[in-house]
């Protein structure tokens, strides 16, 4: 049943002032729209209109889900040590992981995942193949202990995901049960009318597609993206694009350099471009083992891709540089001690003569020429990917964004079936280790990215579909015989049309209401004065389009009616079913 929600008796505590600690708009505005408080660091409460919104972004996960057969399960928080040793993420996963006693010294930790508990509970019953496929999932509480919990909910340590897994027999269903909940996930972005994108979050290396992160478009997001207009989207983390470099000099040519110990001092006193130097990092492998790495000297080294080629790879410091008998910013390839493991980014390949550190003080080399003047370097894509580096599949320059990271899937193979001894039966008699995914969407971050996305120096727009509540009644003088039953009429009218709706009852002048509907983002508003109401007439505001109408009172809310229930329909899985065919086209 569809109520009216008075605002004198509305949970929802506005602040005044701007909360200090917020520095994106998200944060402040669901702070002040009192909407979520703060608790301790990165943990909230959610106020009754967050968890409106909350609930409605849930249902379309949860529909989502239902529609490619998903089945929702509720999994424990708490979770013990043993299974955590069994996946070997005990010791793995860090100081991010809160872990705790119990009264019988036994550990726990509170679940950032459930990779471990999910594959404990089917190890015992998906026995054959049979049985699979068969994808759990559940909406939850997940706890990360954040090295810095930050931007209210886009980065909390006690949040919302719905997680889900998937477990295969073979190769080939998993991919299946991967691309499903991907194309599940891109209807949900758009039922939750979130400007996104899809893109790659592995490199590739490992062979074929196996992880896609959604990210909703925003300035203020953590991540950026690389992309093309040829469809090709990527983690700049993960990208691996065509880097121009270029070649430096033609024989190997000692030239002072004084002082020049950055690529910017260095190119510019040799009056090349920064991609004709070419940088060296020190650092050292699990062993201790000294690793060179030489990279274009416009780019970046990138830790992730690093950690695939060199187990444990760890930068030297300034310290450790002199004295494993290296100079901090002349360090090079040529005449490189013993047992250095030597590593160049693949993009070096294309330049036959290296302007490079000559390991002197005020020295570097040009014109140094890999398999002449210095062994060839172990190849390997070690660098992140930049804005103008050339698409992989169309060669066109990269375009960047910045985005949140609001979902992310990913295929995990055997890794935990084989660790925790989750196995079943193949069709040819043999046990074989069960094949896994894992699909992760962060409810509450969701939740925040829509206000990151849909805000204004007023306050929250929401769209119609994730709204706390669709329509605002705001009667401007309250306690008038004309205005007041105007006004509850109109509300109760909207109810009964199943609108959800607020009435702004409070005894508070037309500004205040003004400014209060437009923090808290009320999608549609209906203003009644008391002019308009000797008139029989109201004002019809549209939050989005900041559009005002008159419009007859007897009218108004079996017009709105009309425009919610459009929104609605806009927002549904056939309606995403729609737009998922059209980009396809
Ligand atoms: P990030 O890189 O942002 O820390 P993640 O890649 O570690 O996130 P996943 O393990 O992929 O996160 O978790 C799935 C989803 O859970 C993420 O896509 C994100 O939406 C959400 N999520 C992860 N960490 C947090 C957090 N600290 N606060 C809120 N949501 C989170
Ligand atoms: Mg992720």
């Amino acid at each position: 049943m569809t109520t009216v929600q008075k605002m004198s008796q509305l949970y929802a505590p506005t602040l005044k002032e701007d909360p200090g600690e917020a520095e994106l708009a998200s944060h402040r505005l669901l702070l002040r729209a009192g909407m979520i408080r703060k608790v301790a660091a990165g943990v909230y409460d959610y106020l009754p209109l967050a968890w409106r919104s909350i609930r409605k972004i849930e249902a379309v996960v949860r529909d989502e889900m239902e529609s490619i057969g998903a089945q929702e399960l509720r999994l424990p928080a708490m979770q013990p040590a043993e299974l955590w040793h069994q996946s070997h993420r005990w010791d793995d996963y860090g100081p991010e992981l809160m872990r705790f006693t119990d009264r019988h010294e036994r550990e726990f930790c509170l679940g950032p995942t459930h990779e471990e508990v999910v594959t404990s509970l089917v190890r015992n019953e998906l026995r054959s193949y049979k049985q699979l496929p068969v994808t759990l999932y559940q909406i939850q509480t997940k706890y990360r202990d954040e090295i810095r919990p930050r931007f209210g909910l886009l980065r909390g340590r006690e949040f919302i995901m719905k997680d889900a897994y998937s477990f295969n027999a073979t190769k080939e269903s998993l991919q299946e049960s991967y691309d499903e909940e991907g194309v599940a996930y891109e209807r949900i972005c758009d039922r939750l009318g979130i400007d996104w994108r899809a893109v790659d979050a592995d490199s590739g290396q490992i062979g074929g597609k196996v992880s896609i992160e959604f990210m909703a478009l925003a300035e203020s997001g953590e991540a950026s993206l690389l992309y093309c207009d040829c469809g090709y989207a990527s983690d700049d983390e993960a990208a691996t694009a065509g880097v121009h470099v270029e070649a430096c000099g033609d024989h190997l040519e000692k030239v002072e350099t004084p002082r020049m110990g950055t690529i910017a001092e260095l190119a510019e006193f040799m009056g090349v471009p920064e991609c004709a130097t070419v940088k060296a990092l020190l650092g050292k492998d699990a062993d201790g083992v000294t690793t060179l790495i030489f990279v274009p000297g416009d780019h970046d080294l990138n830790d992730i891709k690093i950690s695939h080629v060199v187990v444990g790879f760890e930068m030297l410091t300034d310290d450790e540089i002199g004295e494993r008998g290296f100079v901090k910013g002349f360090i090079g390839p040529v005449d490189v001690p013993a047992g250095v493991h030597v590593i160049a980014d693949i993009s070096l390949r294309q330049s036959g003569h290296w302007l490079v550190g000559a390991n002197e003080r005020d020295y570097h080399f040009k014109g140094a020429q890999v398999g002449r003047d210095f062994p060839e370097p172990e190849w390997a894509d070690v660098i992140t990917a930049r804005i103008g580096d050339r698409c992989p599949v169309c060669g066109k320059p990269l375009q960047g964004a910045r985005g949140i990271e609001i979902g992310q899937i990913f295929q995990l193979g055997t890794k935990y079936s084989e660790a925790m001894g989750a196995a079943f039966t193949d069709e040819d008699g043999v046990d074989k280790p069960l094949l896994m995914g894992c699909y992760g969407i962060g409810v509450s971050r969701t939740l925040a990215s829509i206000v990151e996305q849909g805000n204004d120096e007023n306050g929250i727009v929401w769209p119609v579909c994730v709204a706390p509540f669709e329509v605002a009644v705001l009667p401007l003088s309250v306690g008038d015989d004309l205005v007041d039953p105007m006004a509850t009429k109109i509300a109760a009218a909207l109810a009964a049309a199943g609108v959800e709706t607020v009435l702004d009852d409070r005894d508070e002048r037309a500004g205040v209401k003004f400014n209060d509907a437009d923090l808290y983002g009320w999608p549609y508003q209906v203003i009644v004065g008391k002019r308009g109401a000797t008139a029989g007439e109201v004002e019809l505001k549209v939050r989005a389009t900041n559009e005002r109408i008159i419009i007859a009172a007897d009218e108004v809310a079996a017009t709105l009616a009309g425009l919610v229930a459009e929104q609605r329909a806009r927002f549904t899985h056939e309606a995403a079913l729609g737009m998922q065919a059209a980009r396809r086209a």
